[in-house]
């Protein structure tokens, strides 16, 4: 079934209307059809997504991509207008944060925001956000998903809480009901216990061949997630320990020149690349973070917008050019 809406084409998927907008080159996403269901996909940033809703009597009305207009500056001077809760709620952050795809980006936002600024922070603003870690502690344990990256970021809340109770603002009573929310999250996340799977004889991740295991723990962007890899059994050990893991993580995270440094005058097939991302990390600020999704700024209208929804650009004649946003640099374009 289809429908079209000013120039637009839509499907219907699950009972909903979706969009496919097809962006600064039609034929090349024709014919392709995706919805905002949250499985993995690498999508091209031309490509916007939008579910709509269904008027009987008037026919389908589409709802606007949510987006931050008018930020000014540039690098850590960026800025919006906006305060805080209206910024968050024109970014849809209560319905995203538990989305699978944005669950990363916001953990560390919520992690940055109240380690830096929770005394900044209005009672509105504090209700809204341990709501929220309260929603994602439910998630977490619900689908057995980003407990490690939570529990840290509810350890890490507690303590500022904790620390921080008298300098907070709202009333007495206020803050003693968060400090106990998040208390009481962090004990839920702390306990919470894998669902040991039953043998169904049904084929498992160990099944398949290593060269397709490396190919899937090359994914991983953390030197820390591939250690909790190798420390979960012997087989896996082996696959995260293999050189060609640690060679895609040295790419990832360093450029030529850093890794050139260390290896040119070596023959590459005796490069030991576990070694040379040990003394590139050293010498390096900080790794790269990769998101499922986060925000990126567009160079064009200077909105902000998440990567995989996209945005209704002003400038829509303009090559798109968009530039990450990391949940610090986020945080330090906020009025806080
Ligand atoms: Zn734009």
């Amino acid at each position: 079934m289809e429908a079209s809406s000013r120039g637009n084409a839509y499907v219907k998927i699950n009972g909903l209307w979706v969009i496919a907008s097809l962006g600064s080159d039609p034929d090349s996403s024709k014919g392709k059809f995706r919805d905002n269901r949250d499985e993995p996909s690498h999508q091209d940033n031309s490509q916007r997504i939008v579910t709509v809703q269904i008027d009987n009597s008037n026919g389908v009305h589409s709802i606007p991509l949510p987006v931050l207009r008018n930020i000014t500056g540039i690098g850590r001077h960026r800025k919006t207008h906006e305060s805080v809760s209206t910024a968050l709620e024109k970014l849809k952050f209560e319905e995203y944060t538990v989305q699978l795809r944005k669950f990363s980006f916001c953990c560390e936002f919520y992690r940055v925001l109240m380690k830096h600024k929770l005394h900044r922070l209005s009672g509105t603003v504090q209700k809204y956000i341990f709501h929220m870690l309260e929603q994602m502690t439910n998630t977490a344990i619900s689908l057995e998903l980003f407990i490690s990256p939570l529990r840290q970021t509810l350890k890490e809340v507690f303590e500022c809480v904790s620390a921080n109770e008298r300098s907070m603002i709202g009333s007495k009573s206020m803050r003693r009901k968060h400090h106990d929310l998040v208390s009481n999250c962090l004990t839920r996340i702390s306990l919470f216990q894998y669902t040991e799977r039953e043998d169904d004889g049904n084929l498992s991740l160990l099944d398949l061949p290593k060269e397709c295991l490396i190919n899937i723990i090359k994914k991983l962007d953390q030197p820390h997630d591939i250690i909790n890899v190798a420390l979960t059994c012997s087989t896996l050990e082996v696959i995260a320990m293999d050189n060609a893991v640690w060679e895609s993580m040295c790419f990832h995270h360093f450029n030529d020149k850093e890794i050139g440094d260390f290896v040119s005058h070596m023959e590459l097939y005796s490069v030991d690349w576990l070694e040379v991302f040990k003394i590139c990390s050293k010498k390096s600020k900080s790794l790269k973070k990769l998101y499922g999704d986060q925000l990126v700024l567009c160079n064009n209208c200077r909105g902000l917008f998440w990567r995989t929804v996209g945005h209704d650009c002003m400038n829509p004649d303009k090559q798109p050019s968009n530039t990450p946003i990391s949940p610090a640099e986020f945080l330090d374009l906020l009025n806080l």
